[in-house]
């Protein structure tokens, strides 16, 4: 082919030939912005010898440019529809496997499983939006512990990843997904990219894993619940938050806690470090009830 499957001409063409019609339900966004692509592919810093995992290959936009650079692409859509599209769209490419599942339902373990011989392990999808946060979750926690996560998603949840304390986006999911991976934005991502065009504006979002953890936390289950609560009600003081995780019985103690970390006693959740959530953890495991 002399062009892309990316162009918005071919594209709109071979959505006519196969009448095909756009499931708000799925996500389906198409890319078309040859710009963008690029912006992805150079954020996922390929390696010839990286195994690709796409999610939600849609007709193969960013599949035959990731195809182009990789050894093997395994690329996981839903929708029945756009199989016999992505059999024409990726022919030219063998190294490109299209698999009919729910991405939340795959075991990414047996995905994978026919290609023993890889360097790194990267995931690179344009997101249907709906799953952004589970789907992030399991690849950062999971089976298959991806090097690095190169994702599209509305532009407002990546800024809440990857925000630092006193930013208005700081929240729990940030400090959830920092303490695993290190995170970037690469790119800010019009609307005007896809057809049909969403709603909000995207940004791709790098995750990539630690070599070493900046952070090591002792009591992963206690941290998690206390960064939980302590957001739960953003207005409200850390205080006031962790004695309601705690008990009112408690609060002298917490008030002590807060002390000993040199925070001021009306501190708010946002104005916490990971470090310092993690200190607040240890000091809540050996001195609360
Ligand atoms: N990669 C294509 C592109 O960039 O043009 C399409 C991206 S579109 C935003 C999201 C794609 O994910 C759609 O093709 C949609 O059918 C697919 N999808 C939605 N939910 C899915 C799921 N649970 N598992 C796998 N694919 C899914």
């Amino acid at each position: 082919h002399a062009v892309d499957i990316a162009d918005p001409i071919r594209t709109q063409a071979i959505l006519r030939r196969y009448g095909f019609k756009f499931k708000k339900s799925l996500g389906q966004n198409f890319l078309t912005n040859q710009r963008v692509l690029t912006e992805i592919v150079d954020a996922a810093d390929l390696q010839p010898t990286d195994l690709v995992v796409e999610i939600g290959p849609g007709i193969g936009s960013l599949t035959e440019q990731l195809a182009r650079r990789v050894q093997q692409v395994v690329a996981v859509e839903i929708d029945s529809r756009l199989i016999p599209i992505l059999d024409e769209t990726m022919a030219p490419y063998d190294n490109v496997q299209v698999i009919n599942q729910d991405i939340l339902q795959t075991d990414l373990k047996t995905l994978i499983a026919p290609y023993p011989d890889h360097g790194a392990i990267k995931v690179v999808a344009n997101l249907p939006y709906y799953i952004t946060t589970p789907i992030m979750f399991r690849l950062i926690e999971g089976e298959i512990q991806p090097d690095r996560l190169v994702l599209m998603m509305q532009k407002e949840v990546a800024q809440r990843i990857t925000s630092g304390p006193k930013s208005k986006h700081y929240g729990s999911l940030s400090v959830s997904v920092q303490t695993q991976m290190a995170t970037n934005i690469a790119a800010i991502v019009p609307k005007t990219s896809f057809v049909p065009q969403p709603n909000v504006d995207s940004a791709v979002l790098v995750l990539q894993r630690y070599l070493e953890s900046p952070y090591q936390i002792s009591e992963p289950e206690l941290f998690n619940k206390i960064v939980t609560s302590s957001f739960q009600q953003r207005r409200k003081s850390l205080q006031n938050n962790l004695c309601t995780l705690f008990g009112k019985d408690q609060r002298p103690q917490i008030i002590e806690i807060i002390a000993a970390l040199e925070l001021p006693a009306q501190v708010r959740a946002e104005q916490l470090t990971i470090n310092q959530f993690n200190q607040l953890t240890d000091l809540c495991a050996q001195r609360l009830a």
